[in-house]
């Protein structure tokens, strides 16, 4: 048994979504990695429990509302990045 956040998941998915069409900004795994943990810490976490890393629960289905904060978070956490990367 563990626990899962789902947002974990729908913020990777959403970087690689947006970072596709930014050709401008360094989109390497560190960059990845620190746009996901300011976004995740602006958020609130969906924790799942999960057995075997098999989801326990049946997710609920993600609201509107939800994944409009959710990439609105992301868009926010790219940009910092984007401004001042952590690395040369
Ligand atoms: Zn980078």
């Amino acid at each position: 048994m563990g626990l899962h956040n789902l947002l974990e998941d729908e913020v990777i998915n959403t970087i690689n979504n947006l970072l596709k069409d930014r050709h401008n900004i360094c989109t390497c795994d560190k960059c990845r990695l620190d746009i996901a943990a300011i976004a995740l810490n602006n958020l609130n976490p969906r924790y799942v429990v999960t057995e075997k890393g098999v989801l326990y629960g049946k997710l609920d289905t993600l609201d509107y509302q939800f994944d409009a904060d959710l990439i609105k978070e992301v868009i926010k956490a790219i940009n910092i990045v984007a401004d001042k990367p952590h690395h040369e």
